[in-house]
C-alpha cells in the first residue's frame, strides 16, 4: 500500500496544539507518510519549525506570507521571508496568493507581495503553494505575465471550474484537492471527475475545511484518508491508485520530500 503525502496542513495551529502528537500519529496510522506545512505570517514560523525539528523526515516547513496577512507592513514581512529562504532549506514557498473574499482593498499589496514571492521561489528553485479565493483569474494572469519558465506549484484547495483547472495545469501547476470534494452541493466532485489524476495532490488544510462527516468541526490530518476515498469514488479508481499517483505527483512537485 502506498503512503499519502499530506500537502497542506497547518499542524502548528492553535486549534491542534493540545493533542498534536496524537493527531500526527493518527494520520500516520491512516497512511500518511509526510506533511507539508504552509506558513501564514511571522507569528507562525516558530511553531512550524519546532514541529519540523520534532518530526524530522515527517513534517516539512514551507516559507511565505499568506495573502490574508498582507498588510501595510508587507515589505517588512517579506524581508523576513527572504531572510529565512537565504538562511536554510524549505520544501516550498507558501502559502502565497490572492484572496478577494476577505478584503478587496489590499489587492494592490497582495499582487505586489505575490510577485515578489514568486520571484523568490524562482530564485531558490522552489515550488509554490498558492492560495486563491475569488481570485483565480487575477492570480493566473499575474503568474502568466511574470513568465518564470521553471516555476511550478500547486493551486491549494482548488475549487474552480474544469476550464480553470486546465489553465492551471497548462501553466505547470498541480491542483490540491481537500475536504471540499466531499461537500454535497459544492460541485467540486463533478469537476474532479473530469481532471487527470496526474495533476492532483491531496491535502486537508487542517484545522480548517473538514470533510463530511466532520464538516464544520475541527479538521484533522488523518481525515485526508476520507479525501483519498472520495477522489477514488468520483474518478472510479482504486484508493491505492489514487494514493500512489498523488504521492508521485507530490514528490515530483515538492522534490525535497
Ligand atoms: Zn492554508
Amino acid at each position: 500500500m502506498s503512503k499519502i503525502i499530506e500537502t497542506h496542513a497547518h499542524l502548528y495551529a492553535e486549534e491542534l496544539k493540545e493533542d498534536i502528537c496524537e493527531l500526527i500519529e493518527n494520520a500516520q496510522l491512516a497512511g500518511v507518510e509526510k506533511f507539508v506545512m504552509p506558513n501564514v505570517d511571522e507569528t507562525s514560523i516558530d511553531g512550524m519549525m519546532e514541529l519540523e525539528a520534532k518530526h524530522p523526515g515527517v513534517c516539512y516547513s514551507s516559507m511565505g506570507l499568506h495573502p490574508c496577512y498582507v498588510k501595510k507592513d508587507f515589505e517588512k514581512q517579506l524581508y523576513l521571508v527572504e531572510d529565512w529562504l537565504n538562511k536554510r532549506k524549505f520544501v516550498s514557498v507558501g502559502e502565497i496568493g490572492i484572496d478577494l473574499h476577505w478584503d478587496k482593498t489590499t489587492l494592490a499589496w497582495q499582487e505586489e507581495a505575490l510577485k515578489i514571492q514568486l520571484r523568490l521561489a524562482a530564485k531558490h528553485q522552489l515550488p509554490v503553494i498558492l492560495h486563491t479565493r475569488n481570485a483565480f483569474k487575477e492570480t493566473y494572469d499575474l503568474i502568466k505575465a511574470l513568465a518564470l519558465p521553471e516555476l511550478k506549484g500547486v493551486f491549494h484547495c482548488f475549487s474552480g471550474t474544469v476550464e480553470e483547472a486546465q489553465d492551471a495545469i497548462a501553466l505547470g501547476f498541480q491542483l490540491g484537492i481537500g475536504g471540499v470534494v466531499t461537500f454535497k452541493n459544492g460541485g467540486l466532485d463533478k469537476v474532479v471527475a473530469d481532471l487527470p489524476i496526474e495533476s492532483l495532490v491531496l491535502e486537508t488544510d487542517c484545522p480548517y475545511l473538514a470533510p463530511i462527516p466532520h464538516r464544520g468541526k475541527r479538521n484533522e490530518p488523518s481525515f485526508i484518508a476520507i479525501v483519498a476515498h472520495k477522489v477514488a469514488e468520483v474518478k472510479k479508481l482504486s484508493v491505492e491508485e489514487v494514493i500512489h499517483t498523488t504521492t508521485t505527483n507530490a514528490k515530483q512537485l515538492f522534490y525535497a520530500l
